[in-house]
């Protein structure tokens, strides 16, 4: 959805050196014509409507001069905080609400407990919270909204969302005529990739796999510098890969998916099995490190079941990149939101560690073993700075036009 700002339209050209400021924060007129391959005439037709606006700021008295001419370099600059965006992550259990700046800093942060699922229930708690984070902040113009799910981030409809019980809700324009703000809302797995791509390990990199295991596997491509939204909102479904013809059912409907082996759901069926009831991840990590042989096997065959499945991902796309995440992915208690849910446990996954490389590097064929994988931690603000990161991409995409 467009941004419902009054300002005039920028030009393509406009457009890009946006685009590109916003990335870098700051830049000089030379810098951005070299990297925009616009001339200089154009670099100040495109950033005028910008300055007047008071998005950025030219200044001419840094100590750096322009290149081999010895001119001081006219430097401009983001304004950050004169645009501030809402990004809200909505989960089952609570939303999260962040306020950044037009380069993705948070400003300010909330949460709100969920109890009723219901769209309309939601929808209120979410114009609920926005109202009362942009409160004393003039400067916010927009809002992002992070779903798990089947999501079309054109329209800002949600097709289906499993989590939820969701079906065809309309969400961005309610928010959108509900708060006055322009609204985006992307698939939650998508905005934390599109953080990563503008602001993370994603800068400079044309091909990312970002992968969250927990309750179920999701996984979000960047391919050649695009987001990957897939004909239908589905793409990288890395979840639902097979592993194992044989092994467990998936809720899919299918038998032995990556999330039937590595979703939390799957860990913990197969350790009841093994006599260990009620568990949660946290429990069957702890007995994984200290040896019981069900745990260890678990998690074992979890980890290999996301290094297979990361492996097809990488001989398919060919990603430079891989970072692998989670609720619990190598946390540290102070991360850790409270109730975080099930599975939140500090350095629960950190045991399937070298499952998932050992796999990988099994499948992987030739040079797409290369790719390089982390795994590190995810705090649920980092979905919502990802739908914050979506907002402002919308914002600078869109300036001006209606
Ligand atoms: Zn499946």
């Amino acid at each position: 959805m467009s941004a419902t700002s009054a300002a005039p339209a920028l030009s393509p050209a406009g457009t890009r050196v946006f685009q590109q400021l916003v990335r870098s924060g700051d830049a000089s007129r030379t810098a951005l014509a070299r990297d925009t391959g616009l001339t200089p005439g154009a670099i100040t037709r495109a950033v005028r409507p910008l300055l007047e606006a008071g998005l950025l700021l030219e200044t001419g008295d840094r100590a750096s001069t322009d290149g081999a001419l010895g001119r001081p370099a006219t430097m401009v600059t983001v304004q950050a905080g004169a645009h501030q965006v809402i990004g809200v992550k909505v989960t089952a259990d609570e939303l999260f609400g962040v306020v950044c700046d037009l380069r993705c800093r948070v400003l300010d942060e909330a949460t709100v407990p969920v109890n009723d699922h219901g769209p309309e229930a939601i929808t209120d708690l979410i114009v609920g919270l926005v109202d009362r984070l942009r409160t004393g902040r003039p400067e916010v113009g927009s809002v992002g909204l992070a779903v798990s799910g089947d999501v079309d981030a054109a329209t800002g409809h949600v097709g289906y969302s499993p989590f939820l019980g969701w079906r065809d809700v309309p969400l961005g324009t309610e928010v959108a005529r509900r708060t006055g703000l322009a609204t985006t809302v992307e698939n939650d797995v998508r905005a934390l990739l599109t953080g990563e791509r503008w602001y993370g390990v994603g800068r400079g990199i044309s091909s990312l796999a970002l992968v969250t295991v927990g309750t179920g596997i999701g996984c979000a491509l960047l391919v050649n510098g695009q987001v990957v939204h897939g004909g239908f909102g589905v793409a990288g479904e890395v979840g639902h890969v097979l592993v194992d013809p044989e092994g467990p059912l998936c809720h899919c409907g299918n038998q032995g998916c990556v999330e039937a082996i590595a979703g939390s759901a799957g860990i913990l069926e197969r350790m009841g099995q093994a006599g260990f009831e009620g568990l949660g991840i946290g429990d069957v990590a702890e007995l994984a490190r200290s040896g019981q042989p069900d745990a260890v096997r678990v998690l074992a065959e979890a980890g290999r079941a996301v290094g297979t499945g990361i492996a097809t991902i990488a001989n398919l796309v060919g990603a430079e990149h891989i970072v692998i995440t989670g609720e619990a992915i190598g946390s540290s208690p102070s991360d850790a939101p409270a109730d975080a849910g099930a599975g939140a446990d500090e350095q629960d996954y950190d045991v399937m560690d070298p499952h998932v490389r050992s796999a990988f590097e099994q499948r992987a064929f030739g040079s797409a073993a290369r790719a390089a994988i982390e795994l590190r931690p995810l705090r649920f603000v980092d979905w919502a700075r990802g739908a914050a990161a979506c907002a402002v991409e919308d914002f600078v995409t869109h300036y001006g036009r209606s």
